[in-house]
């Protein structure tokens, strides 16, 4: 990428205050990496330009852009975060100083799990700068996702080692961040690295069998059209093929059958509004038998991601078997670009509430993405000095995650294995003090046993504070930990 195309691209996305902080960004870069060169052998500057291009592309905003530009100056040039915020600002300084230490963070570390640095130093390094701003992860996603683009100029060795972190870290990265289509161009490159003969194989596979359905589905897909426009449903219909590392994950599941495997190709259906979905799933229900077990209903309860749809499978009077997948235009701008797409949608203005320059409540943010309000409270108590052991820290934030339900139907998200009083110190820690049982889908629920997705956790009361000391073995999530302590500080009962 070079600066000509980079500015054409970025010319109708940005005003023109920003373009010519752009400019001056890409002056000032070009400037710095002069002499370096990329081992394409190419000039070093292509890379932070199409590190910046990704990231308008995701619609990300100019401060972001700006960063991307001078992503690499910091570390890898005399360029210093002093020059760099008299220049451009003190958020854009923030936003290279959190990318520059997140990758010197990352080394030794092998997948999601133990993505975390060797010394508590690095550690807070690292958590601060990801907890106060999300977007620093989204540059991350940018700039390996160039670094993969252009990974047939490394050694072998250095292509297995890259595209195995790709995969283990930064596509579940992507994934928790609901960058769905960021997340699926990660796993095909890397996976190609990986398995380059499984990689053709299923590729070769695929073709054969789409190119004999393919004809089936246009019938099919006429039907559809046909029945939506009769019912007065306005909509959008296209196809959606499977990717090979999701094919690849599917046939390790199901035995290396293929023929178990319904939704290689599936009809994807686009309409304005979440009434129209559960419509259209009536239309196709109506003219195709269903296969029961395999209605979703991502809509009511969405995945831990916060991806929505509704799927299911139907079988044609011919026999065809045929996935369909029906949203609505915000939940597919969702699934494709996630937490980027409300840096787009809303602009800067609340582009802003995913940092932690200004204290607000957790309820700011979507049930989904409360982690990262869990990430910046961790980030405050290391920054006060506290301790927090590195197992406490795995299970918070990296680790699965589950979603339950109020009795009011509000959505709440906790790590997996988190207990019922996680819950109610979720909710509220008022509420949590005085609990003295907890209902689970209606039915009395121990304060050991685990919650699970998709349950209704209702909170039974007594007016008498119930908290005591041997609470502190019933919580797991550091939110609570930290809420029961002050607790029982208060109370006089902390040991
Ligand atoms: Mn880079």
């Amino acid at each position: 990428m070079y600066e000509r195309d980079l500015l054409t691209s970025l010319q109708h996305l940005y005003n023109e205050d920003e373009l010519l902080d752009i400019r001056l960004a890409i002056k000032y870069a070009t400037k710095k990496h002069n002499g370096q060169k990329r081992k394409s052998g190419e000039p070093y500057i292509t890379h932070p330009l199409a590190v910046a291009n990704l990231l308008a592309d995701w619609g990300m905003d100019s401060d972001t852009i700006l960063a991307g530009i001078l992503h690499d100056t910091v570390e890898d040039t005399d360029a210093t975060l002093e020059e760099i915020e008299a220049q451009f600002g003190r958020d854009v300084a923030f936003l290279i100083d959190g990318v520059t230490k997140v990758s010197q963070a990352r080394a030794g570390m092998r997948d999601l799990s133990s993505y975390l640095p060797q010394t508590k130093d690095n550690l807070s390094k690292l958590l601060i700068a990801v907890g106060q701003d999300v977007r620093v992860i989204i540059i991350k996603l940018a700039d390996r996702t160039h670094n993969m683009q252009t990974l047939q100029h490394m050694k072998p060795d250095k292509q297995q080692k890259i595209s195995r972190e790709t995969l283990e870290v930064f596509a579940p990265m992507a994934d928790r961040l609901g960058m769905g289509k960021v997340r699926m161009q990660l796993e095909e490159m890397a996976f190609r690295y990986l398995d380059t003969n499984e990689y053709t194989r299923l590729q070769k596979l695929m073709r054969q069998r789409l190119g004999r359905s393919t004809r089936k589905l246009g019938a099919v897909r006429v039907e559809v059209e046909r029945a939506l426009t009769a019912q007065r449903i306005s909509f959008e219909i296209n196809g959606r093929v499977k990717s090979i590392y999701s094919l690849h994950k599917k046939l390790v599941k199901v035995e290396n059958n293929i023929d178990d495997i319904y939704d290689l190709m599936a009809l994807r259906v686009i309409v304005a509004t979440k009434d129209d979905c559960y419509r259209v799933l009536g239309v196709l229900h109506s003219l195709y038998q269903p296969m029961l077990a395999r209605i979703k209903d991502y809509i009511a309860a969405p995945k831990p991601n916060g991806y929505q749809s509704l799927h299911t499978t139907v079988i044609t009077p011919s026999k065809q078997i045929v996935e369909f997948q029906i949203r609505t235009q915000e939940m597919h701008e969702y699934a494709e670009r996630g937490l980027a797409a409300s840096f787009h949608y809303h602009e800067q203005k609340s582009s802003k509430s995913y940092t932690a320059k200004k204290p607000r409540a957790k309820t700011a943010l979507p049930a989904h993405l409360q982690w990262i309000t869990e990430l910046q409270e961790i980030a405050a108590r290391l920054q006060n000095g506290d301790e927090i052991s590195t197992d406490q820290l795995a299970i918070d934030l990296f680790g699965s995650r589950i979603f339950v339900y109020s009795p009011k139907g509000d959505i709440y998200n906790l790590p997996e294995g988190a207990l019922p009083l996680d819950f109610a110190y979720l909710v509220h820690s008022d509420l949590a003090k005085h609990a003295y049982s907890f209902k689970v889908n209606g039915n009395i629920h121990a304060f050991d046993k685990p919650l699970e997705n998709g349950n209704m956790v209702e909170i039974v009361t007594r007016k008498m504070p119930q908290v005591k000391p041997t609470w502190v073995n019933l919580v797991r999530t550091t939110h609570s930990k930290e809420k029961l302590r002050a607790q029982l500080k208060k109370r006089g009962l902390f040991t």
